[in-house]
């Protein structure tokens, strides 16, 4: 497993690779690796010759009051969970190399950014499209791979991918959970034992909006009003945004008659977390 850290090295190791015939797959992370991001790293290996990986904090995803500063880091463990997972080449890269002081340009897009997460980060998507952007142009991969459990996140790159034409192919995992339910994040750190159980609520939410759906409810307004209830009866909670929208849009929808997106985020504390599920009421 090679270790490459400047933009230079990288493109010079996959455009060797390239010229040799060698297809890449590429898993963009902020690192601090739990199994969420292995489940990516083992989907995408078998699909291409070489798999990369990114570790990077991207800065221009955080606002000022996020928590850049505190984002937890254990670089050596991550090398050895992605070679495990069979990653030959770890582009780790410092900010510098991202953002040279002369940095000036963003990518924006027109509608996904402003709802649900984009509502209480304005910059985040930005921030994530333009890095995902110049690391697509760094590695050079035939595939990357994204988590559902960053849902807008992954609408926004499939988005982004097919209006700026790039040739990459853009694949989902599925959300990896702890066996409680919890969705790993490497947020999930932050919590204190007595939070931990209030994080539950997340996916227990998912799962009694799911249940009220499946007995034959179609009103968002009613099952959000429960849930607003089933979340405030946990200690230090604080709901940002629960939204049942429409999959491929993310617009709110006023009724659920074909298959919805649950999509929720709390503070616990002050760690802000999120989950969704895919609902359809016709299963
Ligand atoms: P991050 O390091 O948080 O930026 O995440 C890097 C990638 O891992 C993103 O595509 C995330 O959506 C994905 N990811 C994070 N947590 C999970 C999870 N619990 N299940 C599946 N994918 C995840």
């Amino acid at each position: 497993m090679e270790i490459l850290k400047t933009k230079k090295r990288m493109q010079q190791w996959s455009e060797a690779r390239r010229k040799k015939g060698k297809t890449i797959c590429f898993v963009p992370t902020m690192g601090y690796l739990h199994q969420g991001h292995i489940s990516l790293l083992e989907k995408g290996r078998p699909l291409c010759d070489e798999l990369v990986l990114s570790i990077f904090v991207n800065p221009s995803q955080f606002g000022p009051n996020e928590d850049l500063d505190a984002y937890p880091m254990d670089i050596e463990s991550d090398l050895r969970l992605a070679k495990e997972a069979g990653v030959t080449a770890v582009f780790l890269p410092q900010k510098e190399e991202i953002y040279p002081h002369d940095f000036q340009t963003r990518i924006c897009l027109d509608s996904l950014p402003h709802h649900l997460c984009g509502k209480s980060r304005p910059v985040h998507f930005g921030g994530v499209a333009t890095v995902v952007t110049k690391l697509f142009n760094i590695v050079m991969p035939d595939v990357a791979v994204f988590g559902k459990k960053d849902y807008q996140q992954f609408q926004i790159i499939r988005q982004m991918v097919s209006d700026l034409d790039f040739n990459i192919e853009i694949l989902g995992g599925e959300i990896v959970r702890e066996s409680d339910g919890l969705a790993m994040s490497s947020r999930n750190a932050y919590l204190a034992a007595g939070q931990r159980e209030s994080a539950l609520s997340l996916s227990r939410s998912l799962h009694l909006a799911g249940q009220a759906i499946a007995k034959g409810e179609k009103n968002p307004a009613v099952i959000e009003k429960k849930l607003i209830a089933f979340i405030q009866g946990f200690p230090e909670t604080r709901i940002d945004y629960i939204s049942f929208c429409d999959p491929t849009t993310l617009e709110p929808v006023g009724l659920i008659d074909k298959q919805i997106l649950l999509a929720l985020a709390i503070r616990v504390g002050k760690t802000r977390l999120i989950d969704n599920a895919l609902i359809d009421p016709s299963q």
